[in-house]
């Protein structure tokens, strides 16, 4: 009680609650961050931005199935990773996606790329790997005769609160990005991250062997 009769102890511990109320919403909502994109591109619409056009600049006026908007998402996402990039990629051949990577893996980003055995002995996508693996990358190859490394996706900082996977349809190629019905889904649920990570690593740990190809 303080001198003109007024009980302070109920006031305080009111504005404790709230204020550790704050707190724990703030926490929960970080832990829980449900952000959620899907980028669809369509054989024949329009395009505004041709993804083959290293000047074009995708914007928020572009139109909805925009295959540059879509090849600028995933190389501002690749940009943006702080701690690891896991990719497994059945067929890996866009060269400014490579780029995006090769800077990340220069900044000290841990990158892991796995991707179709078939795919890496094509005159296609062989480049891609093996300039990755040329600078340092970790790359292997998976599959064997028919059995394909079917998958598409790639996680950035996948163990994260704000990490990202990608998945979906498209292969990091040009014609995946310039002439394909393709999806791309962005997800940063926690428990599906998880299972993603957890399925990369058995892949990488049980299903690939280094990718080998001598410096030319
Ligand atoms: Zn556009």
């Amino acid at each position: 009680m303080t001198d003109d009769g007024v009980n302070i102890v109920p006031l305080l511990i009111g504005i404790i609650a709230l204020l550790l109320f704050v707190v724990l919403y703030d926490w929960y909502k970080k832990m829980t961050i449900n952000h959620h994109e899907v980028y669809f591109v369509m054989m024949g619409e329009p395009q505004c931005c041709n993804p083959n056009d290293a000047n074009a600049s995708p914007n928020n006026n572009c139109r909805k199935y925009c295959m540059g908007k879509l090849l600028k998402k995933i190389m501002d996402r690749i940009n943006s990773a702080k701690h690891s990039i896991c990719i497994a990629m059945y067929n890996f051949s866009n060269h400014r996606i490579a780029d995006c990577v090769l800077r990340a893996h220069r900044r000290g980003v841990k990158v892991r790329l796995i991707i179709d055995k078939s795919m890496s002995e094509s005159n296609e996508s062989k480049t891609q790997a093996k300039r990755l693996k040329d600078a340092g990358i970790h790359v292997k190859v998976s599959g064997e005769g028919d059995k394909l490394m079917h998958h598409k996706f790639c996680l950035i900082d996948g163990t994260t609160a704000k990490g990202l996977l990608l998945t979906g349809s498209l292969n990091w190629t040009y014609g995946g990005l310039s002439k394909n019905c393709e999806n791309v889904a962005f997800i940063n649920n926690r428990r599906v991250k998880h299972l993603y990570r957890d399925a990369f690593d058995h892949i990488w740990n049980k299903y690939s062997v280094p990718f080998f190809r001598e410096r030319a």
